[in-house]
C-alpha cells in the first residue's frame, strides 16, 4: 500500500512544490493537511480531496495520533517550529520529513533525533538535491574519476531577500542567509567531497544599517578544508543571486549552474584553459520531490535509515555554528570531525 503524508504548514513551498507532486509518488499519497488558516484547509482540502476528518488546525495537531491513515508527517513550517512539530509528530507515532534547515541550533537537532529514536520512527531532512539527477550524476562522475583526483570545490548560493518575511527574523529563522540558502553550498561541498570538513574559516559582510539585517547575517564567505586535503570556497548571500558550484580535479572540472534549482540544472564538463561542454541527461524517472517523499515512505516500510536523516541535518547546523563562530572570532575553527 501507499503510505499517507500529512503536510504541516500550507505556505509557499508546501503548496507550490510539494503538494502538487505527491500524486506522482510510487509509495506515498497525500492524506491530511495541517494549517492555522481555516480558509486554506477549505481550499486545499477541496483541491486535493482531503475529507474534513483529515484536516487539522495546530491546536488539533496531536490528534493525528488517532488517524491511522497518517504514516508520515511533512513539516514545512518556518524554522523555529521545526523541532516542536517534529517532536509532536514522533509522539503521535508518525515518521517525519522535516524541511531544511533542520532547526534553530544543534541542541534542537539533537532533541529531534532523540525523540525519533525514542518513538522508533524515521527522521529525514528535506535535502531534495540528494534526489536530483544532475547532482547525483556529478557525484557519480567524481567517483568514477572523470576529473581525476578531486582538489577543490567552489559553491555559491544566494538571492535578494525581500524585506518583511520571517526569514529575516533570527528568532524565527535561526539566522540569516546561511540557514536558508548558504546551507545548499555547505551541502554541496560535503557531498561533492564525500567527507566532513575538519577546518572552517569565514568572514561576514552585513550592512547593519539595512533594516533587513537587524538580527540576521547577510553575506558570508567561508572555506572548508577536508581531511583528504580538498579545499572548498563558498559564498552565502541575501543580497544577490547565486546558484553555482564547481568541483575541480587534477584532470578537469564539473560545473553546475544553476546547481540546485527546482528545474533546469545545467552541468558542464571542462578543463582549465580549454573550455567546457554541456552534459545533458534524459528526463528523470522521478522528480526530486517525488524521489525524496518516496524515499522516506520506503525507509518507513523497510525499517531503513534515510540517506539524509537527522544526523545529516545536525552536521550542517553544527557547521553553520562553526562558520558564524569563525566570522565572529576572526579565526579558523577546528571541527569535532562532524
Ligand atoms: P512560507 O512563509 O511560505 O510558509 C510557511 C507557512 O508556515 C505559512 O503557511 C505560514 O502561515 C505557516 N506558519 C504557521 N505558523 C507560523 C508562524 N508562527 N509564523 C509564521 N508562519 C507560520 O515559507 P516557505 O518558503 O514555504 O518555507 C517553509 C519551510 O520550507 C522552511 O523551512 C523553508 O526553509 C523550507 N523551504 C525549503 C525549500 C527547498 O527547496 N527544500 C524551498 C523553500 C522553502
Amino acid at each position: 500500500r501507499k503510505l499517507g503524508y500529512a503536510v504541516v504548514g500550507l505556505g509557499s513551498y508546501a503548496t507550490r512544490q510539494i503538494m502538487p507532486r505527491i500524486a506522482q509518488c510510487e509509495h506515498a499519497k497525500l492524506v491530511a493537511l495541517v494549517s492555522g488558516t481555516p480558509a486554506k484547509l477549505e481550499q486545499y482540502g477541496a483541491e486535493y480531496g482531503i475529507p474534513k476528518t483529515h484536516r487539522y488546525s495546530y491546536a488539533d495537531y496531536d490528534r493525528i495520533r488517532d488517524n491511522p491513515d497518517i504514516d508520515l508527517v511533512y513539516v514545512v513550517l518556518p524554522v523555529f517550529l521545526h523541532a516542536e512539530y517534529t517532536i509532536r509528530a514522533f509522539q503521535a507515532g508518525k515518521h517525519v520529513l522535516c524541511e531544511k534547515p533542520m532547526a534553530m541550533n544543534s541542541a534542537e537537532c539533537e532533541a529531534m533525533i532523540a525523540a525519533g529514536r525514542k518513538a522508533k520512527r524515521k527522521l529525514m531532512i528535506g535535502y531534495r538535491c540528494h534526489f536530483e539527477q544532475y547532482n547525483l550524476h556529478v557525484r557519480k562522475l567524481i567517483a568514477e574519476g572523470a576529473i581525476g583526483k578531486l582538489t577543490a570545490i567552489s559553491a555559491e548560493s544566494g538571492f535578494y531577500a525581500q524585506p518583511g518575511q520571517w526569514r529575516l527574523e533570527k528568532d524565527k529563522a535561526g539566522g540569516g542567509s546561511l540557514f536558508d540558502i548558504g546551507i545548499y553550498s555547505i551541502q554541496a561541498a560535503r557531498y561533492l567531497a564525500g567527507e566532513e570538513p575538519e577546518w572552517v574559516s569565514a568572514v561576514e559582510s552585513t550592512d547593519r544599517s539595512d533594516p533587513r539585517f537587524a538580527t540576521v547575517e547577510d553575506r558570508v564567505a567561508f572555506s572548508f578544508r577536508f581531511p583528504s586535503g580538498v579545499v572548498a570556497n563558498c559564498l552565502s548571500s541575501y543580497s544577490s543571486g547565486h546558484n553555482h558550484y564547481r568541483a575541480t580535479g587534477r584532470d578537469g572540472y564539473l560545473d553546475m549552474e544553476p546547481a540546485t534549482a527546482y528545474e533546469g540544472n545545467r552541468l558542464f564538463k571542462g578543463r582549465a584553459y580549454a573550455g567546457s561542454e554541456a552534459v545533458v541527461l534524459p528526463p528523470p524517472a522521478k522528480l526530486q520531490w517525488v524521489g525524496q517523499m518516496d524515499h522516506l515512505a520506503e525507509c518507513a516500510m523497510r525499517g531503513a535509515e534515510p540517506i539524509v536523516g537527522g544526523e545529516e541535518g545536525l552536521r550542517d547546523i553544527r557547521l553553520i555554528e562553526a562558520i558564524l563562530q569563525s566570522a565572529r572570532e576572526g579565526r579558523a575553527i577546528r571541527t569535532a570531525g562532524a
